[in-house]
Formats: structure tokens, C-alpha cells, sequence
């Protein structure tokens, strides 16, 4: 263990880890008058929340990693004067249907009007469906009014928390039912059941008919953002959400390095140093009256020299693609309007069931369920004025393990796999509309786990660090408090995962951390 520097400089505050939420805490905490330097090993800050030109030679600008923002309160943004542009998409989702030998789809418009009811109506054959679709999302409406404003307050003990609510049996339902029980309870089409279970799914390999509370817990943070649970569309993509956050640190007085590996942490009663390397391999050190944590509660073991807590695995397919044209469909529905909202593909509840079975066996599922959504749609001002548009697919059931013998491999495998399966609903086949880079090759570019894993320091590829928790003091320990708590009580969590709930494009772990150390209630 490298030994604390004589001449290192102090400051009230060092941030490890130039990911969002890292930038929030460091905002934050500047503005309160810390003295703050935050480091980040990568060329860029923002983590997985950035855009970036992906293909060479095309003059687009991808959310490589994260692209809808749904989480990030209202306050957060407030708070650091953010100048963000969140857009809703007036498509919520198409599912395309082959039912009987003919295409088809099930439409679910933003506002839900007579096309919705008319889109059930055609594929279920009665209004019955979408009658329990709207008794169950007028419950989710309810529970997200009632929890969204308890995100950004200590955490309330269970007893406290079920006392605000309009709904605690959906709540309760939620905590300690299998996920396809609850939604079972509303819906019964295999189609229709499929499209709500999915956000049970989203970065997370869970049993959909386990009471084990996993999938429930990664449905309910899709479902309750801003009270509202709408996923939006930054404008100028997602490095739009992570660029407005450095500015506001920057702008506070907040010091941000990138190309700085932090490489140790050492601890003491007041305080740490933190040792890091440059771009060059030049080692520093910085001695900090606290350590905030802005990388996975993993990495932060390590650097700690602590022993490593559970290792997490991701579970998704993630895969850019920058189009010339917009394929057809077979149903005849316009793709301006389809890849507008999130395009379900193979997610019917038994399909999702059966990747489930096949991945958990050590297989790649035979049929990959996924979902597609193009972003220029929404906000043309990332491709300018090349006509282009972008593609992002995010494939479910295909965790980290299942690409550990042979990544590059596997990865091809599961691409070919979802191409063909999305190609089965085109009129034309994918591979003619997708643009060609500076060299010709196609724009397609797909990242397992492994991947994810190896350019963001996430660990296992999990896209929250690690399985979410309920927005709540299970432990009673934590009642009371922001759910923080690291090794140390010199060194403070704001991840993702290292915080009770900082999962996805939020800043709350960011915001957390601030609050815990600026003593706010
Ligand atoms: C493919 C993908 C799709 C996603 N889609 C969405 C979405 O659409 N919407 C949504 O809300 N969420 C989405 N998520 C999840 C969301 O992006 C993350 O949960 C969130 O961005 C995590 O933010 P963070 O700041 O806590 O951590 P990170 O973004 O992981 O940032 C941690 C930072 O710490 C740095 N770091 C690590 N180790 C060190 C070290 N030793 N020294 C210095 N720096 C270090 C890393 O380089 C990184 O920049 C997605 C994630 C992925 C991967």
C-alpha cells in the first residue's frame, strides 16, 4: 500500500469515478463551498450516461450506453440550474404480432386514445384487455405519485413508508409476489403480459415467477420516475444529461480530472488519500477530508483492499446501430411511427419465460427476447443533417456467463440471432438499411456484458452495478438515513449501486452522498 504524500493537496472532498452521478455529488458538494476534485480513469466523464460519435466517418452522434432518462427528479435538475431538454415520444410502444398467418401489431400510444383501444381490441379480440391494462397502470400512476417524492428524503422504515400510501397493496403485492402473479392478476393475453413484464427484466436476469422480489424491484424503479414513470428523450442525447452535470460541477469550482485511474484508497479517522495515475502513468495523490465513491461498490472494495463483496453479472445485449433508411414493416404500420416508442420484439410473457429457462441452463435463448427504439425520431439534433437514424436494441436473458468461453463469438451468435428475428417482422431485411462507416463496413456495433464491462468498469457488465433495492429502510439501520453507508466513515457511496437507490440515469446516488455529507435532512 502506497504511503500518504507530505506535499499532496487537500481537498474537503474526492470523487472517484466522473460518472453522473458522480458529477451531481461533486456539484453538489462545490456548491456548497467544498473544495472538490473528482477523478475519472476514462478520456470522457459521464460513465455509461454519454454519446459519442460510434462509426467512423458518420457524422451521428450515440448514446452508446444509456438513452432515456426517466429517473433523474425533477429537484436534481432544479437544484443545478441543469439545462436539459427531456422530450416525451408520442409512441409508448409497438409490439409487432404474427397471429393466425398475418402480420399485425399492438400500438400503445403515449396518451392512450381510441387507437390504442382499437390496436387490444384487434389482438385480443374484446375490450376486455385493455380495460385491466388501464386498471393496472392507474394503480402503477398511483404508487409512483406516492413514492417519487420519498426518493430524494431519508428513507422511511417500511411501517412509515406504507403509511403514505394510497396503495399499499400493490406495494406489498409488488415486495412479496413473483412478478408474473401481480401482473397476471390484471392482464392475460401472452402479448399483453409480456409488454409489462419486460420492465421486471430491463439489466436484470430475474425469475419472473419468483417470489424473490428481483424483478419487482427492477419494475417499480421503470414504473415510478417523477411520479409519472415516463421514460423522455434527452435532446442532444444522453452526454446532453452527464455535459450539463459537468458543467454545473465545473462551474461551482468543482476540479474534474479524466485520465486519472485512481489506483488506492487509504483511509484514516480524518479522512483519505487517494492515489491515482494519469494518461501519461504518472502517479499522484491527493489527501481528502472524505472519499465519495462515484464507481461500483465493487471497484471500490478493490481499491480499499477490502474483500470483494458478491460479484455482480449483467444480463444485456446492448447493440448501436446508425440507419440510412427506416425499414418497413409487414404489417404495413409506418416505422416513423413503430421505432418512434420502445418496439418490442419476442417479448411475449412465454417467451420471456423460455429464455429465462434456456439462459439460466448455460444456453443462449434459441429466440433472444429484445427491444429496439430510434432516438433521431425524437431528436433529430444528434444525426444533423445527414438524413441518418439511430438504432438501439437492448436484447434480455443473455447474461454475462453465457459469453465467458467465448465472447466474440457468442456475441456474433446472439446478433445474428436478433437481426433474423427482427427481419421475420420487416418487409425488407435490416442489413439493406443499415448506413456504411468511413471503411464500408456496416453500422452495427454490439456489446455483451463482457463488454460493457471492460470499457466502463462495471462490473460483470451490470448496468446498475449490481441487483436494485426496494426505495425503503429494510435494514433498520438505515431508517433515517440516505443510504450511503460505505466501509468507512470517511469514504461515502454515490453510485448506482452502491447506494439504496441510485440504480439507472438518476442522479439520486449522487444527490444521496451530497445530502449525507452536507448534514441535510
Ligand atoms: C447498455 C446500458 C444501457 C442503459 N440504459 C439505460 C437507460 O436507457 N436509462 C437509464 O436510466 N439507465 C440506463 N442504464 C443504466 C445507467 O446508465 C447506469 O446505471 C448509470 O449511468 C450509472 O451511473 P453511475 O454514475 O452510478 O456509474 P457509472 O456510469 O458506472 O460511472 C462510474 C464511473 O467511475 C469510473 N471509474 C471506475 N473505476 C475507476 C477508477 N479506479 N478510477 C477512476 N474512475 C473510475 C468509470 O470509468 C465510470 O466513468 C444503462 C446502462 C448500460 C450499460
Amino acid at each position: 500500500m502506497p504511503t500518504r504524500s507530505d506535499t499532496a493537496a487537500r481537498y474537503d472532498a474526492v470523487v472517484v469515478g466522473g460518472g453522473h452521478n458522480g458529477l451531481v455529488a461533486a456539484a453538489y458538494l462545490a456548491r456548497a463551498g467544498w473544495s472538490v476534485l473528482l477523478l475519472e480513469r476514462l478520456g470522457t466523464l459521464g460513465g455509461a450516461a454519454v454519446s459519442s460519435q460510434v462509426f467512423p466517418g458518420v457524422d451521428v452522434r450515440v448514446s452508446a450506453y444509456s438513452y432515456l432518462v426517466s429517473l433523474l427528479p425533477y429537484r436534481i435538475v432544479a437544484d443545478l440550474a441543469l439545462p436539459l431538454q427531456l422530450v416525451d415520444r408520442a409512441v409508448a410502444s409497438y409490439t409487432p404480432v404474427r397471429r393466425a398467418g398475418r402480420d399485425t401489431g399492438l400500438l400503445v400510444e403515449r396518451e392512450e386514445g381510441p387507437a390504442t383501444a382499437a390496436a387490444f381490441r384487434e389482438l385480443t379480440g374484446s375490450d376486455a384487455e385493455f380495460a385491466g391494462w388501464q386498471r393496472f397502470y392507474g394503480r402503477l400512476t398511483t404508487l409512483a405519485e406516492d413514492l417519487a417524492p420519498t426518493l430524494t428524503e431519508p428513507l422511511a422504515t417500511p411501517a412509515e413508508l406504507a403509511g403514505r400510501l394510497r396503495d399499499p397493496r400493490l406495494w406489498h403485492d409488488l415486495r412479496e409476489r413473483p412478478l408474473a402473479d401481480v401482473v397476471g392478476d390484471h392482464l392475460t393475453d401472452d402479448v399483453v403480459r409480456g409488454i409489462a413484464l419486460t420492465d421486471g427484466l430491463i439489466g436484470t436476469a430475474a425469475d419472473l415467477h419468483a417470489a424473490d422480489g428481483l424483478a419487482g424491484r427492477c419494475f417499480l424503479y421503470h414504473l415510478i420516475g417523477n411520479g409519472s414513470g415516463r421514460w423522455r428523450v434527452p435532446v442532444g442525447g444522453m452526454g446532453a444529461v452527464s455535459g450539463a452535470m459537468a458543467t454545473a460541477a465545473r462551474a461551482a469550482g468543482a476540479e474534474l480530472l479524466t485520465g486519472a485511474t485512481v489506483t488506492a484508497l487509504e483511509t484514516r479517522e480524518d479522512g483519505g488519500t487517494v492515489h491515482w495515475t494519469d494518461a501519461d502513468g504518472a502517479t499522484h495523490a491527493a489527501d481528502a477530508g472524505h472519499v465519495v465513491a462515484g464507481c461500483a461498490p465493487t471497484v471500490l472494495d478493490e481499491l480499499l483492499g477490502s474483500p470483494p463483496g458478491l460479484r455482480p453479472s449483467g444480463s444485456q445485449l446492448k447493440v448501436n446501430m446508425v440507419l440510412r433508411r427506416l425499414p418497413a414493416l409487414r404489417s404495413g404500420a409506418d416505422p416513423s411511427v413503430v421505432f418512434a416508442g420502445t418496439t418490442h420484439v419476442d417479448e411475449a410473457a412465454g417467451q420471456l419465460d423460455a429464455a429465462h429457462a434456456q439462459s439460466r441452463a448455460g444456453r443462449l435463448p434459441d429466440v433472444i427476447p429484445f427491444e429496439v427504439y430510434c432516438h433521431s425520431l425524437t431528436d433529430p439534433s444528434i444525426v444533423g443533417d445527414t438524413g441518418l437514424h439511430t438504432v438501439t436494441l437492448c436484447g434480455l436473458h443473455t447474461p454475462a456467463e453465457l459469453f465467458a468461453a467465448d465472447n466474440a463469438g457468442t456475441r456474433d451468435e446472439a446478433v445474428r440471432r436478433v437481426v433474423a428475428q427482427l427481419d421475420a417482422h420487416l418487409a425488407e431485411p435490416l442489413a439493406d438499411c443499415l448506413a456504411l462507416d468511413a471503411d464500408g463496413r456496416p453500422c452495427l456495433q454490439a456489446s455483451s456484458p463482457l463488454d460493457v464491462e471492460v470499457s466502463l468498469a462495471m462490473p460483470g457488465g451490470h448496468i446498475f452495478h449490481g441487483d436494485l433495492a426496494w426505495p425503503v429502510a429494510d435494514d433498520p439501520a438505515l431508517a433515517g438515513t440516505w443510504g450511503v453507508t460505505a466501509a468507512h466513515p470517511r469514504v461515502v457511496a454515490a453510485s448506482s449501486g452502491g447506494t439504496v437507490r441510485g440504480g439507472a440515469v438518476s442522479g439520486l446516488g449522487g444527490f444521496a452522498a451530497a445530502q449525507h455529507l452536507l448534514g441535510r435532512r
